[in-house]
């Protein structure tokens, strides 16, 4: 059975109750690790400065008090295997479709099952959205 380090669980524990929802079943299919939940102004204003986060604090998903986006990628992780981050976020968006919870993946901006067309692409990132 795949389990959370620490680290994981605290960053997991800052994220809105549906993004721990989700990714809580995701883990029992596919082991990964939770980069960043909440973001507080400093972390965001490094996160911009390096190209990492295209908004400003506190505009970010990241930044809101139950943060309603998540970095997370697959454990262990090879940065070469690009694939699996995208099997990876298939899994997340399926297992949020099946329990109703909206969730739109860095990769596919536009939700519309294409990467190409994205000009910034933020693999690990997933965020709550409206209906
Ligand atoms: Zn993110």
């Amino acid at each position: 059975m795949n389990t959370y380090s620490r680290l994981s669980e605290e960053r997991l524990s800052t994220c809105h109750s549906d993004l721990q929802r989700v990714f809580r079943e995701v883990l029992k299919i596919v082991d990964h690790s939770i980069i960043w939940g909440r973001r507080g102004k400093a972390d965001q204003d490094a996160a911009f400065a390096s190209g990492a986060s295209e908004k400003k604090w506190p505009e970010s998903k990241h930044n809101a008090e139950q943060s309603e986006a998540v970095d997370a990628r697959p454990y262990p992780y090879d940065e070469k295997d690009f694939e699996s981050m995208c099997l990876f976020a298939g899994v997340v968006l399926g297992v949020a479709k099946c329990l109703n919870i909206h969730i739109r993946w860095g990769g596919d901006w536009n939700k519309n099952y294409k990467t190409r067309d994205e000009k910034f692409r933020d693999y690990w990132h997933f965020e709550l959205i409206g209906t």
